[in-house]
Order: structure tokens, then C-alpha cells, then sequence
């Protein structure tokens, strides 16, 4: 069994210590000698995950012009080294900043499959920092890290520009998903990715027996409050969640304030995090 290390109002006073401190290399080789999980939430779906062994996830890096991410996270040498980069599908606010990242750090962006076809095929990168899996696949990216793809109801496109035109063009983006991140110590971390409610999220709950879910709440593109807290209650009921996807645009309107008043009572603590705060999370 695994529970998060601190209440709201204790984790954003940790958070703040650990900021003071200056940059996420620290805070991740901390994670490293403590055994414990730090999520770092960075605005709309992007996330820094340091694992017990010290590796590092990144999912959804949207930074530079995501207008929740803190300054600091702006550059993208602030992540520190990054082991792990994963993108849910191809709308610029999951993938925009993912490229730059798999050159900095010489590693595979894992997407959706024919996302990442397309991509290899316009040369956004090489072809050996574009592998393929898909939807059920389970892979190993750093020792002790699986992640598995599953299902999001939601859509994916690839729009990049032709550098012959100087025009957008629209590209095959490949099928969108969630993950299934499961860390050295047994933890599992269920990021939705962008979805809308779907019935199959009670069997990932019931097959994979999430932790903690990462839980877009903003409506419009995604589960709004509402549908985000039916599926906590009835179908997740994880130990904890953090709401994701809203504030980030007019359209995203959900608030974490509604998730929770709509969730009620519920064993499930909703982490609202504040871009640039983490949650820490350890074996009890
Ligand atoms: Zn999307």
C-alpha cells in the first residue's frame, strides 16, 4: 500500500522548500536517495515525475508557451536530466516542447505509433528517437519503468509546418492515450492523457489498480468537474488524484474547487497542486 506523504496545505509547504532550493536536478537526486515519488505539476497536462530510483518522466511537455508554466520551467534545462519522455497525442499543448527535449537529452519520444510516423517522415526527428507502440503495449524505457498505453476518448492530429510553403499542413497524429506508469517500487501512476468519460475506465481501474491518477477536469476538450468526479467515485476510486487540463485556456473552465464539491465525500484525496508544486508520495 501506498499513500501520499502530505495533506494539501503540508505539500505546498514542502514544495516551497524544495523550490528554495533552486533547481529540479536537486530536488531529483533527493528523490533518489529517499525512495520516494515526486510528481511536479508544470500546467495543463504536463508533468516531471522522479521515480524512487531517481529516473525522470516527463509526460505532456508543454512549457515555453503554456501560460501556467512557472518561468523557471520555461527553460528547459530547469527539468534537470530526463530519462523517460512521453506525449499522449499530437495537439501542440501534450507535444510542442517533446522534439526539443528527445534531442537535448538523446532520447526516444514515445507517442502514439503512427504519430510517430508521421513525425519521422516530416524529419521533425530521427527515426531512432521515434519508436512505435501502440494501445495495450507495455514497454520499458529505463530499467524499473514499465508503461503501458491504454485507451483515451479523444482525438489526435499533427499539425506542423511545410518548410517549402511556410504553411500549416495537418498530419496523421495516431490514436490519443493515456498511460500506465509503474515505478521501481510498485507505484502506478495513471496520466489520462486528454479523454472524455469511457466505460473502460473502470476495467484499466480494475486490471492496473492505479495509485494515482493524473485527471484532466477542464470540460470542453476533456471530463469537465463533473464527469471527472464520476469517474473517481465510481469506476478509479485511486488513493489520490491530481486534476490536470483546465485553467489553461478560456475553453477549460473547470475548476479543481468544482471537482471536489462535485466528488463529495470520498476516499480519494484530490491533490490540487499549483503549477510549479509537487506531491511526494512513499511506502507507509
Ligand atoms: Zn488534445
Amino acid at each position: 500500500m501506498l499513500f501520499p506523504c502530505f495533506s494539501g496545505r503540508r505539500l505546498v509547504t514542502g514544495l516551497a522548500t524544495v523550490l528554495a532550493l533552486g533547481l529540479s536536478l536537486t530536488a531529483g537526486m533527493a528523490a533518489a536517495q529517499s525512495g520516494k515519488t515526486d510528481v511536479l505539476w508544470l500546467g495543463q497536462s504536463a508533468f516531471r515525475i522522479t521515480s524512487p530510483g531517481g529516473k525522470v518522466i516527463v509526460v505532456d511537455p508543454w512549457l515555453k508557451l503554456n501560460p501556467l508554466t512557472p518561468a523557471l520551467y520555461k527553460n528547459l534545462d530547469a527539468l534537470g536530466k530526463v530519462d523517460v519522455l512521453l506525449v499522449s497525442h499530437g495537439h501542440l499543448d501534450h507535444f510542442a516542447d517533446a522534439p526539443a527535449l528527445a534531442l537535448m537529452h538523446k532520447i526516444p519520444m514515445y507517442a502514439p505509433g503512427d504519430m510517430n510516423q508521421s513525425a519521422a517522415l516530416l524529419g521533425i526527428l530521427p527515426p531512432e528517437l521515434l519508436p512505435r507502440f501502440n494501445k495495450g503495449g507495455t514497454i520499458t524505457p529505463a530499467p524499473g519503468i514499465k508503461v503501458t498505453a491504454v485507451h483515451a476518448e479523444h482525438s489526435s492530429v499533427l499539425v506542423w509546418k511545410n518548410a517549402a510553403t511556410g504553411k500549416d499542413e495537418t498530419h496523421v497524429g495516431g490514436e490519443p492515450l493515456g498511460f500506465i506508469i509503474e515505478l521501481e517500487d510498485g507505484f502506478k501512476i495513471y496520466h489520462m492523457g486528454d479523454t472524455g468519460l469511457f466505460g473502460d475506465m473502470k476495467f484499466i481501474a480494475d486490471y492496473y489498480k492505479p495509485d494515482l491518477v493524473l485527471m484532466p477536469i477542464g470540460g470542453n476538450f476533456t471530463m469537465g468537474p463533473v464527469d471527472a468526479a464520476f469517474a473517481t467515485r465510481e469506476w478509479l476510486k485511486p488513493k489520490a488524484v491530481i486534476p490536470m487540463h483546465y485553467g489553461a485556456n478560456p475553453l477549460g473552465k473547470g475548476t479543481p474547487a468544482e471537482f471536489i464539491q462535485a466528488l463529495g465525500a470520498s476516499s480519494t484525496r484530490v491533490l490540487a497542486l499549483k503549477p510549479g508544486e509537487k506531491a511526494e508520495f512513499s511506502k507507509p
